[in-house]
């Protein structure tokens, strides 16, 4: 048995972090290979490291001094190092060559990844394993993406060597010969890789949360968590706004077929969330989660006769995609189309989009609204069960509140419905009541 371990900002915000992550890595020999992020917030309105880092690049390509703010950040690590008692360690020559780096040529990536590297330092002497440098064996391809082949190649033969080692989350090696990171939160998807790279039994993603939960907790008073997902499920989940995990984590152990666990590091008896390929676990609900976004504008378009016009649809969508505008559903009618799309997409494109659309496809007319919301409410049980669709439309009308537009894919995954954004919060509730507390 093999296990990738990740630990997000806040497992690793401080020296009591860190030991309660130790103690977590001690407590099952098969954790072996570690994927640290940078120190998060220890405190709520505290400042992740990975921010003071981006500050530090904005400073330095203003031309102006950064001293005091490396100084700030050194404080963190120094803390750090000091609570857990690492007498023979010193970040100072680290810090003195960033430093350095950044008053020559502030690169903003080099400048983000640094919160993880340092990190990574702090965990390979602390867990007394061997250090990787990301940047050795994880690469981008010219466009900016993961370049896998040559990742997977380099990075499997480079574990192999070792029986337990410590890879910083978050960045690689960009084509241009340069530090590059993933987007925000992108340790996430280096555990994955790790994970895929060392054929690991197991992806751990410890982060400060007991896993997925049905719905946000910002909005349902304390909902109840999730225990097995799927990662097709995850994903419509993810897509639709609810965050525990960078979206593109999923793909590397999706392939290999690695299940992902997330686990409280505050909470380490906890379960947590498994999320996986498939399952016969029996659910206690219909619905795995319910998620949501707001600000989405809808494009609605007429035109006699349009459902015997073959291209029409294709001459519509050639006027999004001219203007590099991605949509996210497509209902239809007999002589309509809609088309809802990111209202910060499209607003400022509008009037382009619409005289394309007059220009290309003709149509009778063309009208656009905003302040659409759109709710998916997630679960493979769908697929067995009858009545989803019946019970969700019930749930929303005892509200009051009108569905401007509801969508089921033949997957039968999940049902994204869409109102306006002021019911979006009493919607959710109301779904989450119907389908879970009164299961
Ligand atoms: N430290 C980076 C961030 O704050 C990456 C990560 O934590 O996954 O986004």
């Amino acid at each position: 048995m093999k296990k990738v371990v990740k630990f997000g900002g806040s497992s690793l915000a401080s020296a009591e972090q860190f030991k309660k992550v130790k103690n977590i890595i001690d407590a099952d020999e098969s954790r072996v290979y570690v994927v640290p992020s940078a120190p998060g917030k220890r405190f709520s309105d505290d400042t992740k490291v990975t921010d003071m880092l981006l500050h530090v690049y904005k400073t330095a390509s203003e031309g102006k001094d950064i001293d005091e703010e490396i100084k700030a950040i050194k404080a963190r690590y120094d803390e750090i190092i000091t609570g857990l008692e690492l007498k023979d360690f010193s970040l100072d020559e680290d810090f003195e060559i960033i430093k350095k780096n950044l008053k020559e040529e502030p690169e903003v990536d080099y400048a983000a990844s640094r919160g993880e590297y340092l990190n990574g330092k702090i965990m390979a002497a602390y867990l007394g394993i061997q250090f990787i440098d990301a940047a050795e064996v994880i690469f981008f391809n010219e466009e900016g993406n993961l370049n896998d082949y040559k990742t997977e190649k380099t990075l499997s033969a480079k574990l192999k060597q070792y029986d337990r080692a410590v890879v910083p989350g978050f960045y690689g090696m960009g084509k241009n010969g340069k530090v590059k990171t993933f987007s925000r939160g992108g340790s996430d998807v280096t555990g994955s890789i790790v994970a895929r790279a060392s054929k690991a039994d197991v992806y751990e993603n410890w982060t400060d949360v007991s896993g997925f939960l049905v719905a946000d907790p910002r909005i349902v008073d304390s909902p109840k968590a999730i225990k097995f997902i799927t990662y097709r499920e995850l994903r419509e989940l993810s897509y639709m706004g609810a965050s525990v995990l960078h979206e593109d984590a999923i793909f590397p152990v999706r392939r290999a077929g690695i299940p992902i666990n997330i686990r409280n590091t505050n909470k380490p008896e906890d379960e947590g969330t498994w999320i996986v390929e498939s399952t016969c676990q029996k659910q206690d609900y219909v619905v795995t989660g319910i998620a949501g976004k707001k600000d989405f504008c809808t494009v609605f378009i007429t035109k006699a006769m349009m459902n015997s016009e073959i291209g029409f649809g294709r001459k519509v969508l050639q006027a999004f995609e001219e203007n590099s505008i991605s949509f996210e559903h497509m209902p239809s009618g007999i002589d309509t189309m809609t088309i809802v799309v990111h209202a910060d997409e499209f607003i400022h494109k509008e009037q382009s989009v619409i005289s394309a659309i007059h220009r290309l496809a003709e149509p009778d007319s063309v009208e656009i609204e905003s302040g659409l919301a759109l709710i998916a409410v997630v679960g493979r049980g769908m697929k067995s069960a009858s009545g989803t669709a019946g019970k969700l439309c019930t749930a929303l009308a005892k509200k009051d509140i009108n569905i401007k537009m509801i969508d089921q894919g033949s997957s039968e995954l999940n049902i994204i419905v869409g109102v306006n954004n002021k019911d979006f919060d009493t919607a959710i509730k109301a779904i989450y009541e119907v389908f879970i507390e009164k299961k």
